[in-house]
């Protein structure tokens, strides 16, 4: 008999997460202040997040341990699996393995508890009673609620109007959990009563959330932060729990995958599964592929320029070395609502530039396809962001077969779709279309930053 899934017991679990700063050639250059234009001190970044995330946040530590009562709780549904997804590899007559780490296990349904357990971990041990955050299609939202609720944090999530309204059932959950969830923009905070006073029918945006979030944070005083579940040096950290359970396992296996791959958004569950492999490349001499995956309409590592931007679509964050599309850059309408966001953190921006890892764009149809091959083969239905990794996994399949070679592919599953088959309906029913991004769409939005910067 075949070994299907290779499994960890809670004892081989990983009780350190992989800080790549401490192994990169290059360190990634500091956030900056904008009105001074020096580097954020601690102390300033300290108001908006909680302390130990800020250290975080600057360590050059190799690996930071995961605290015990952090480690209790990933023990909900961690270790997950990494299984052979011999069905998928049958279906497309491939000589090429293929594993996936399944990340969809979370009660929240995505690879975002990883990250939010040890923020609500560290806010509450400083004594924070409050938390204020942002959510576009809910993910996030849903998974910083689930982790509040185990340490009595009382959460304030601004969620996109538009969104709450297109996904009830993503509200519902971050309501199951205990969360305060406000159609954003709303009229608890100035940014939104401006807004409102300007345009009542607003249906919101990301940037508007994360100024109300921002500033609903900041005005509650000191029992209350902010929190964010991407981008991030701390958030990526947090994620590398991952790729240090898939290298223990692909041993298992007795298999070492030629190429490793996650879908990108902000970068997070790219780096969970892809810096602990890059660190076998720096210091052990391995030559694994890592590769990010994005949307062809929102191509920020493979179209987008390397410079300091701002992380939020209104300009009130630090700025940020990344690869970024100008944070004006308004992506199309795509179904992978995870996955259209303007920049890149600025490790992964830092590893892209030095070609320690590679990225790739994939228009959105072929990725809803090989989204429903996996479905259909291996049973699970991914969420829309996952499918670009999938779409990936299944091109270096084909490839392998038509160049009779064998290979080994590792792909990241970011999420299970089950809360976003409304996307599916609208591929069933032929609504969905790949967008072409003309390139003085890109030369707009970053013409406009080059103005601001300047
Ligand atoms: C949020 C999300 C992403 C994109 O965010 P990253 O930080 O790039 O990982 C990808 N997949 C799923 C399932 C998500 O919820």
């Amino acid at each position: 008999m075949k070994t299907k899934k290779f499994l960890l017991s809670e004892s081989q679990m990983p009780t350190a997460w992989y800080n790549i700063v401490a192994d990169m050639p290059n360190k990634p250059l500091p956030a900056l202040d904008p009105r001074t234009k020096k580097p954020i001190t601690a102390e300033a970044m300290s108001q908006i997040f909680g302390e130990e995330l800020v250290k975080q946040e600057l360590s050059t530590e190799r690996f930071i341990e995961i605290p015990e009562q952090v480690q209790d709780l990933y023990k909900i549904w961690r270790p997950t699996p990494v299984v052979r997804a011999y069905n998928l590899e049958r279906m497309l007559d491939t000589p090429a393995k293929i594993y996936f780490k399944n990340e969809g296990t979370s009660p929240a349904g995505s690879h975002k508890p990883n990250t939010a357990i040890p923020q609500a971990y560290y806010n509450a041990k400083q004594g924070i009673k409050y938390l204020a955050t942002e959510t576009g299609g809910g993910q996030w939202g849903s998974a910083i609620a689930l982790a509040c609720q185990y340490f009595n944090i009382d959460l304030r999530v601004y969620m996109v109007k538009v969104s709450c309204q297109q996904k009830p059932y993503r509200k519902l959950l971050m309501n199951a959990w205990g969360a305060n969830v406000i159609p954003s923009p709303s009229d608890t905070t100035q940014a939104g009563r401006d807004i409102l006073a300007a345009d009542p029918e607003c249906s919101g945006n990301l940037g508007i959330a994360i100024s109300e979030a921002v500033e609903s944070a900041l005005a509650h005083g000191e029992d209350t932060r902010y929190c964010l579940g991407s981008v991030m040096n701390h958030v990526l950290l947090h994620q590398t729990i991952i790729g240090e359970e898939a290298i223990r396992q692909m041993e298992m296996a007795g298999d070492e995958p030629d190429v490793v791959i996650g879908c990108f958004g902000g970068g997070s569950n790219f780096a969970g599964i892809g810096f602990p492999f890059i660190r076998r490349n720096l210091c052990e001499g391995k030559k694994t592929r890592v590769i990010a995956v994005e949307p062809a309409s929102c191509p920020k590592l493979t179209r987008g320029e390397f410079q300091y931007d701002f992380g939020d679509t209104v300009g009130l964050t630090p700025m940020m070395p990344m690869y970024t599309l100008g944070h004006t850059f308004q992506p199309a309408n795509i179904h992978a609502g995870g996955l259209r966001y303007h920049g890149a953190g600025s490790i992964v921006s830092q590893l892209y530039k030095d070609g320690l890892m590679e990225a790739v764009a994939i228009p959105q149809l072929e990725t809803f396809s090989a989204g429903m091959m996996f479905a259909n083969s291996e049973g699970i239905i991914p969420a829309p962001e996952s499918c670009h990794a999938i779409a990936l996994a299944v091109r270096e399949a084909k490839k392998a077969k038509e160049e009779g070679k064998e290979k080994t592919i590792l792909f990241n599953l970011s999420g299970n779709g089950m809360i976003d088959l409304y996307a599916f309906e609208q591929y069933f029913n032929n609504k969905l279309q790949d967008h072409e991004l003309p390139e003085s769409e890109i030369r707009r939005a970053i013409d406009e930053l080059d103005k601001i910067i300047k």
